[in-house]
């Protein structure tokens, strides 16, 4: 029998606020145990949350970019559980009346694995809705101890439930990518999963194909970063496959990602929204959007990365793969603008960045925002290779030079003594010493074997220390060599 897999994703994004959604406290990552915490957070008795306003206006882009129906009317509600990370015994979030529903995210995908819509497969966006985080339970290097660090508790959340109309893992890569792309790009998320800030919970299940019902889904907890949601989500479905295989039945459950055994384990068995006790939350008052708050956010919405990548392929005439490339992150892709305008021949900037650009940010682990070459010293170093200053062998050094020390193209190839050499008596010369050094090479070509051209302007070019202008010492050699040719 064969199995279609049937995938959901909730993920929970840390909004990028100041403070807390119900308080004044920092958000910020890092700081001491406990020391960023008040009465509200700490859920002493008396006290009563304030809905940060930031949080919701933040909530409600990312709504509105997911094209979500934003509740003109919602509510919080108490998800009651006991956890020692959970001061009050319950955490406020939103249940019956979310603020965002009815979404969708365009995913492509990739090649091989056509959706719908060609390349690009729409996912729904079941619910999208603001919740306060819990603390966080500390175990290490503590003997039969654990510590609380309630830091987190009340930071701000907006957790975001996908349809489960995912259908293979790369699929739920993708969705993921997707996403972080666009909180990223909005700016309402940092999208750093090893801190946290992007957190996803896959739910997996298996069924007969053409089957209508869904199979007994199992949730993933605990994984921290696109590898892990890989490797466990595979590790998940080769499991259930197998039980199904041998005719057991797959419990409903939730599961941990384990590092180290690269398996999954049971955590817990999978509670129903009932055992939660939802009631809406009376502390606060329900929340009344009113359009003109919805319209403000909506003129705050940036150009988001699908639209960007169509502009760029449309207006540059760049190749889609570069698009992509280029548009993976906001500020990579206003680099490449704005070198774009100070060199306009997109595809010799795109070949620049793509290669020798992010291959050295790669390799010191850097980001485009601490590029050390601004783009107009960048697009600077192109135009000396137009112009014939420097030949494209030598640009790649001053680049190098460029990233290494911050300085400008022209210093380094003054300095350096890099220009080009286009003197045709200049050249000459080198093609003469050559040419004598190398009488042997010389009677082969002349006997026929021509491929040894190349041999001759290697030489040059040596001999230049690849400062010679290899069009000309092309041109040179030949005329010279071509006379003496039988
Ligand atoms: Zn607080």
């Amino acid at each position: 029998m064969q199995y279609e897999v049937v995938v959901g994703l909730e993920v929970h994004a840390q909004l990028k606020t100041a403070s807390k959604i119900f308080c004044g406290c920092s958000t910020k990552f890092g700081a001491g145990p406990n020391t960023q915490t008040c009465p509200v957070c700490l859920g002493m008795p008396g006290v009563l949350p304030v809905l940060n306003r930031r949080v919701l206006e933040l909530a409600v882009k990312t709504g509105l970019a997911l094209h979500c129906r934003i509740a003109p009317y919602s509510r919080f509600a108490r998800k009651n559980y006991f956890y020692p990370d959970l001061p009050k015994g319950y955490q406020i979030s939103q249940y019956e009346l979310p603020l965002c529903e009815h979404g969708y995210l365009e995913v492509a995908l990739p090649a091989g694995q056509a959706g719908v819509n060609g390349r690009i497969k729409r996912i729904g966006i079941r619910r999208a809705h603001m919740e306060e985080d819990a603390g966080k339970n500390l175990h290490e290097g503590l003997e039969a101890a654990s510590h609380v660090d309630l830091n987190r508790a009340g930071v701000p959340l907006l957790e975001i439930v996908s349809e489960p109309d995912i259908r293979s893992v790369d699929e739920a890569v993708a969705y993921l990518k997707t996403l972080r792309d666009i909180l990223v790009y909005l700016d309402v998320c940092d999208g750093n999963m090893e801190e946290g800030s992007l957190r996803c919970e896959p739910n997996l299940s298996l069924r007969p194909i053409g089957q209508k019902e869904f199979g007994t889904r199992v949730e993933l907890k605990n994984i921290n970063s696109f590898r892990f949601v890989q490797k466990a989500m595979e590790y998940e479905l080769r499991r259930q496959e197998k039980v199904l295989r041998e005719g057991g039945r797959v419990v409903q459950e939730t599961r941990l990602w384990n590092t180290e055994k690269e398996m999954t384990v049971v955590m817990r068995g999978k509670e129903e929204a009932h055992d939660y006790r939802y009631f809406p939350e009376p502390d606060l008052v329900p929340l009344m959007i009113p359009k003109d708050l919805i319209e403000e956010v909506r003129k705050t919405l940036p150009e988001l990365p699908d639209a960007k990548r169509e502009r760029f392929v449309r207006d540059y005439g760049i190749p889609v793969y570069d698009a992509e490339v280029l548009t993976t992150s906001k500020d990579l892709a206003r680099y490449f603008e704005v070198c774009v305008e100070a060199y306009p021949q997109p595809k010799t900037v795109s070949n620049w960045i793509m290669t020798e650009l992010l291959r050295e940010l790669k390799a010191g682990g850097r980001q485009i925002a601490d590029c050390p070459i601004p783009p107009d010293r960048f697009a600077g170093l192109l135009k000396m290779i137009d112009n014939g200053t420097i030949s494209g062998k030598i640009a790649k050094t001053v680049f190098e030079e460029m990233y290494r020390t911050g300085r400008s193209p022209d210093e380094i190839v003054k300095e350096r003594g890099l220009v080009q050499i286009s003197d045709a008596g200049a050249i000459e010369a080198l093609v003469e010493e050559v040419l004598q050094a190398y009488p042997n090479e010389r009677e082969s070509y002349r006997q026929g074997k021509s491929q040894l051209l190349g041999f001759f302007v290697g030489q040059v070019m040596k001999r230049s220390q690849g400062k010679a202008n290899p069009g000309k010492v092309n041109e040179l050699l030949k005329s010279k060599l071509g006379g003496e040719k039988k």
